[in-house]
């Protein structure tokens, strides 16, 4: 598995997707929980795990036996004659090392929906510069918008699990009449 491909990059998005180091944890111990000869390297720039509910993930990988390289994967080329996906990766401490694997995995990073600009212009909410939704403060106020009455969390803000944690604090009645305000406008 290949981290953080196309995030935390100036040439592609630079922010961190935030959700994709912990799937491709619980990816790689459930592949293990099922079939425990399957040898498993995972390539990293940092392991990030936002959430209490996520290091066990990182520990029972761990334990498993998952092989990580904190490291760049500079190349990814199939042998022509036995099918191999060659990978050259360059580890932050250390020599450049070569991998062969059946199968790479890419840890793409999330974008913004289609059509997101089309319903922040529906609804009038700001967008930011990469695109997803903004919110009002990122600290004082990371679930609302510029829009009263409307709120977010989930991908359309990039930082999933701590957004919709935070949605919590709202009482239900004021979700409910905030998301059945929105389904009655669009
Ligand atoms: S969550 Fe992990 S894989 Fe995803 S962009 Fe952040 S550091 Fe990279």
């Amino acid at each position: 598995m290949v981290q953080c491909v196309g995030s935390r990059d100036k040439s592609t998005h630079i922010y961190c997707s935030k959700i994709c180091c912990a799937v491709a944890l619980k990816n790689a111990r459930s592949i293990l929980q099922k079939n425990p000869d399957t040898e498993i390297t995972i390539c990293y720039k940092d392991i990030r795990l936002a959430g209490k509910d996520y290091e066990h993930y990182y520990v029972d990988c761990q334990n498993m036996g998952v092989n990580f390289i904190n490291g760049d994967v500079l190349e990814v080329k199939e042998d022509p004659e036995t099918k191999m996906l060659k990978l050259k990766v360059k580890p932050k401490y250390g020599e450049e090392v070569e991998l062969e694997a059946d199968l790479v995995v890419l840890t793409c990073a999330l974008v913004p929906a289609k059509g997101m600009e089309e319903l922040a212009r529906t609804l009038n909410l700001s967008l930011s510069p990469d695109g997803f939704f903004m919110e009002l403060h990122p600290k004082l106020a990371p679930v609302d918008t510029n829009v009263d009455g409307i709120y977010i969390c989930g991908v359309c803000v990039v930082e999933c699990p701590a957004r919709a944690i935070q949605l919590r604090h709202y009482k239900d009645d004021q979700i409910f009449a905030a998301v059945s305000g929105v389904l009655k406008e669009v």
